[in-house]
């Protein structure tokens, strides 16, 4: 898992490197751009990979890429687990 993290993170590191995929990189929970130079998790604007379904409901998918999305750390831990996000056609979650 520890190595999936890190590739992901390079990933979205590359993307935001490039103005024209930088918007491929920015945070799924609240669109802004990510301070890709701090390492994961070390400041709120920093790094976190966010899983788009939730681990405590989809355990299986803990380790599948394609679950895997970027976010801050502060908005990763605002969201929680299990609240889904808003913009996908689900409801609201309380703390919105
Ligand atoms: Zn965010």
């Amino acid at each position: 898992m520890h190595q999936l993290r890190d590739d992901f993170f390079d990933e979205g590191r590359r993307l935001d490197a490039d103005p024209t995929t930088r918007h491929l990189s920015v945070c799924w929970i609240c669109k802004g751009r990510i301070d890709y130079d701090a390492d994961q998790g070390t400041t709120p604007e920093s790094h976190h990979l966010d899983h788009r379904k939730p681990v405590s409901t989809h355990p299986e998918l803990q380790e599948d890429p394609d679950n895997f999305e970027h976010s801050h750390k502060a908005c990763n831990q605002q969201r929680g687990a299990g609240a889904p996000s808003p913009g996908l056609g689900e409801e609201m979650p309380a703390w919105w």
